[in-house]
């Protein structure tokens, strides 16, 4: 099969490339997810940045005022980017597609002042294993004794900010954890003196608490998406979707359904599906397909609304009969206009798979 040709993608067919986020505990990946969602917020026109289920989409012109001058969105064709939201590597490991990791890519947060601790090391071999390109993001760099805060701030702009004694003791703490890096066998820099962000991890400083280095993270993790994974993001939007059970939860009037992050392709609420079950496979119909709705519309009625389709990548709650045996991590396969028993044989596969590890 020859390879698709970069230069001749149709935008309209890719897909956003979906971020996971790791650390030790306490190093702030939900205070990081918090602000990239917050400042998303308050940069995007309303509406801008759509909340899933279990998933956070920030679209590539939310991510350019965010960023500023250090993402031109006529430089990118990828949409935007889709944060899982929740952190840590329970939910990175049990969530899979075809064999490999759910996220293409991982932001792994460590605090600059704790350095590496066991759950960094445990993180650094899932995504080596995993082989997912990731960036590191050297969090609190406002906790530097002597930091002179600037909400938002590129990093360049906050380095000048600073005293030489307070760069100084940044940069000893960020080389520090450069070197631990190596330790591990990846060649790390600070992220702008990466050239090749496939032979080499960036180090990114930044603040979940004053924003200062998240413009600098966001352009990191588009830029890098854009030139290395552009056409792994091709995908067929209008064909049958593939997702990952995230979770099975009980819902009041629409008893179990699945939380699903999908990965290809488009879910329709009239379509049947076959979904990784306990035992065997699960075939069955969508009922109805929920989005969160937004707060302001919360009345009496469900905290859902209803949705006709959705397209990858996006998180979607579906509901459906005989779904209680259906298993966090499992596949979910649209069978559409497909021979059922050759769905079901994938599905069956892709369990085999997950049972193996
Ligand atoms: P998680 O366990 O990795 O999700 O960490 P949290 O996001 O819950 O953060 C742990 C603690 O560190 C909380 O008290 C946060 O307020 C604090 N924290 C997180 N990021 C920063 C930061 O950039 N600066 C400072 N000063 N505190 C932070």
């Amino acid at each position: 099969m020859s390879e698709p040709d970069s230069d001749t993608l149709d935008p309209s067919s890719l897909r956003t490339p979906i971020v996971a986020v790791l650390g030790h505990v306490d190093h702030g990946k939900t205070s990081l997810l918090d602000k990239i969602r917050g400042s998303a917020v308050i940069e995007g026109e309303a509406g801008a940045i759509t909340q899933h289920i279990g998933a956070t989409a920030v679209p590539l012109d939310v991510i350019s005022s965010i960023a500023g001058d250090l993402v031109d969105p006529d430089d990118f064709d990828l949409p935007g980017l889709l944060f899982i939201d929740t952190p840590g590597h329970h939910s990175f490991t049990t969530l899979r597609s075809r064999g490999g990791a759910l996220a293409d890519i991982a932001i792994l947060v460590v605090d600059v002042n704790d350095g590496f601790q066991p759950q960094t090391l445990e993180a650094l071999d899932i995504l080596k294993r995993s082989q997912t390109p990731f960036i590191v993001a050297a969090n609190k760099i406002d906790t530097v004794p002597g930091w002179n805060p600037n909400e938002d701030s590129p990093i360049n702009a906050t380095y000048d900010a600073q005293s030489d004694r307070v760069s100084s003791r940044l940069d000893e703490s960020l080389y520090e954890i450069i070197g631990n890096l190596s330790d591990e066998g990846f060649s790390a820099d600070l992220y702008w003196r990466v050239q090749n962000f496939q032979r080499n991890v960036g180090v990114v400083p930044v603040s979940a608490m004053t924003g200062e280095g998240v413009p600098d993270l966001l352009a990191v993790m588009m830029g890098l998406s854009q030139r290395y994974m552009k056409e792994e993001m091709e995908i067929d939007v209008q064909g049958p979707g593939v997702g990952t059970v995230l979770e099975v939860k009980e819902e009041k009037g629409f008893g179990t359904t699945i939380d699903t992050v999908l990965y290809d392709g488009t879910i329709r609420a009239d379509d049947e599906i076959v979904v990784g079950g306990q035992n065997d496979p699960i075939v069955t119909e969508v009922r109805a397909l929920l989005q969160p709705r937004p707060l302001a519309e919360i009345r009496t009625e469900s905290r859902f609304e209803k949705v006709e389709e959705v397209s990858a990548a996006a998180g979607i709650k579906v509901a459906a009969p005989d779904l209680a045996d259906a298993m966090a991590g499992a596949p979910v396969r649209i069978v559409r206009d497909r021979d059922l028993e050759g769905v079901r044989t994938e599905v069956e596969a892709e369990l085999a798979d997950i049972a193996v590890d």
